[in-house]
């Protein structure tokens, strides 16, 4: 429930919002040999103004219930609430939706890798049209692979936006060659100084180079599995989740890697899925599930991960976003 001091104070922003966009769209009537198109709007805002003057603005017109107060900041024109969109307003929000999923596609790096001695391949699999879930691989020209798995806070299209912008932060920061434990303190700070302490990602942050070294930082992450010789081993946070604390320092975990050696990431809505009797999967099943495609190949590793979790989830509903990422040095 609002106080009432913030609804009155919500709308006469509202107001004043109502009363510049009613003077703009005057003006610009004003020089258009044809402006029926303004003229509707000038009746809807209006509409909103009359609203106001008789105290049912921001309710619903169809159930009569208050508008989500973030709709009707970003627009003084909203007339339903998200359960009594028009039709043409749900396309319009579905067509969003749609090209929101579309862009966080574009981001996302080629599906199957082969750099130098390492093979990588993923499986990305959003729960809705957009995914929190963060995944993305950086090739050097001196033999260095960067692979990065991640998870923002939140779930939908507010996450997929923070999703984005880390792919941005780690995008621009990484040709400065900074050290890992550096590159992870700087998108840290920028995470934290843009979303304001509101938000934060759990990450895994890995540097593979020619020689089957690898060096990686988990800050609050599940733990990447490093499979040997039929073996798992879970890899354990060496940090917190970024944009928490604008001054946190992280520490790295060295592995040298033979050959048919693999890591295997992930994000939590792999170990959380739950079957029929709501039990979770958990990372002792995955553990046993892969060990035994673990000197196969990547693209091996992830499908093998992926049908085990489909065989334990046997038809239950999916909640979160997906991700599987498997590095291998395959030469
Ligand atoms: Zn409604």
């Amino acid at each position: 429930m609002m106080e009432p001091q913030t609804i009155f104070l919500s709308t006469s922003v509202a107001r004043e919002k109502l009363i510049a966009r009613r003077s703009k769209l005057e003006t610009a009537r004003a020089g258009l040999p044809n402006p029926d198109h303004l003229s509707r709007l000038l009746r809807e805002v209006d509409a909103a103004l009359e609203k106001i003057a008789n105290d049912t603005y921001g309710l619903c017109e169809a159930c009569h219930e208050p508008i989500e107060p973030d709709r009707l900041s970003v627009d003084p024109l909203v007339r339903n609430c998200l359960d009594h969109l028009t039709a043409a307003e749900r396309r319009a929000l579905e067509q969003d939706l749609d090209l929101a999923g579309r862009i966080q596609r574009g981001l996302l790096p080629a599906k199957q890798m082969s750099f130098d001695v390492w093979d990588t391949f993923y499986h990305y699999e959003p729960l809705g049209p957009a995914s929190g879930d963060y995944c993305d691989l950086i090739t050097r020209e001196d033999g260095e692979l960067l692979f990065f798995m991640g998870d923002v806070s939140g779930k939908g299209v507010a996450a997929s936006v923070l999703m984005a912008h880390l792919h941005a932060i780690f995008r621009s920061l990484v040709p400065l060659r900074l050290p890992i434990p550096q590159l992870i303190e700087r998108a840290n700070r920028i995470f934290c100084e843009s979303t304001g302490g509101d938000h934060y990602a759990t990450l895994v942050c890995g540097r593979a180079d020619a020689t089957g070294e690898v060096e990686i930082c988990n800050a609050g992450h599940c733990p990447p599995l490093s499979m040997r010789d039929g073996r798992a081993t879970p890899l354990a946070a060496t940090g917190l989740p970024i944009g928490l604390f604008n001054n946190t320092e992280y520490a790295t975990t060295q592995l040298a890697m033979n050959r048919d050696d693999s890591l295997l990431l992930y994000t939590d809505g792999v170990t959380e899925s739950r079957d029929r009797s709501d039990a979770e999967y958990g990372m002792e099943r995955l553990m046993r599930a892969t060990t035994g495609a673990a000197g196969t190949s990547a693209a091996a590793l992830v499908a093998e991960c992926r049908s085990d979790l489909t065989a334990f989830r046997a038809g239950s509903p999916r909640t979160d976003d997906i991700a599987i990422l498997a590095v291998q040095r395959a030469r």
